[in-house]
């Protein structure tokens, strides 16, 4: 695979200055696992700097330009570090001083959904999310929410958060073709048992 850090400039910290040896990467490096109903899928083409870097020095994260999303230079594995939800979930308490633009706030709401799920219904670790973890997963799939017009994601997402009303009444008004008409179901259906795990879509 082909794959490298953006530029140096995005290893120095905005805080400190402190330059670090690697750029976190989004969570979808890497990813074999099929596709899933969060639209989490094998994307190994797609692999992205994570748009939230941490500073191992003073702690504290910054967020690297949006141009950096491009992957521009190969071969050197060792800039690359995954982030998982341990890493996200902190970075949330600077959210308010961030600029976001439409396009970061998506990326990186969508980054800790998947690290969510990936780290809570994916994994077999057994962890089981805190009642903090809920609160953060709730308040994030409703701001998702906003970026989509498709019903099924909207549904999904409602469903995801512990929303099983709003789910239904979405579903009840979606117009779906065949196709999806089978995801819609599975997604009512588990909204009905109060099941807020993602499923398999496809492997
Ligand atoms: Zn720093």
């Amino acid at each position: 695979m082909d794959l490298r850090f953006t530029s140096e400039k995005d290893l120095q910290c905005k805080h400190c200055g402190f330059v670090k040896p690697r750029l976190d990467l989004y969570c979808y490096f890497l990813w074999e696992d099929g596709k899933w109903s969060d639209q989490r899928e094998c994307a190994p083409n797609q692999a992205v700097p994570a748009l939230v870097q941490y500073c191992p020095n003073c702690h504290r994260f910054y967020y690297i330009d949006a141009e950096a999303i491009l992957i521009k230079n190969v071969n050197d594995y060792n800039w690359i570090e995954p982030v998982d939800y341990d890493v996200i979930l902190p970075s949330i308490r600077e959210y308010d001083n961030f600029d976001w633009s439409p396009v970061i706030e998506y990326n990186q709401r969508l980054m800790l959904m998947w690290a969510y799920n990936d780290k809570f219904y994916r994994s077999n670790s057994g962890d089981m999310p805190s009642e903090f973890d809920v609160k953060v997963a709730k308040w994030n799939l409703i701001n998702l929410t906003q970026f989509y017009n498709d019903s099924i994601m909207i549904c999904e997402l409602l469903r995801e958060a512990g929303l099983f009303e709003d789910c239904l009444k979405e579903a009840a008004d979606a117009m779906v073709d065949e196709q999806s008409k089978a995801v819609l179901d599975r997604i009512v259906t588990l909204a009905k048992q109060e099941d807020k795990r993602p499923f398999k879509i496809a492997d």
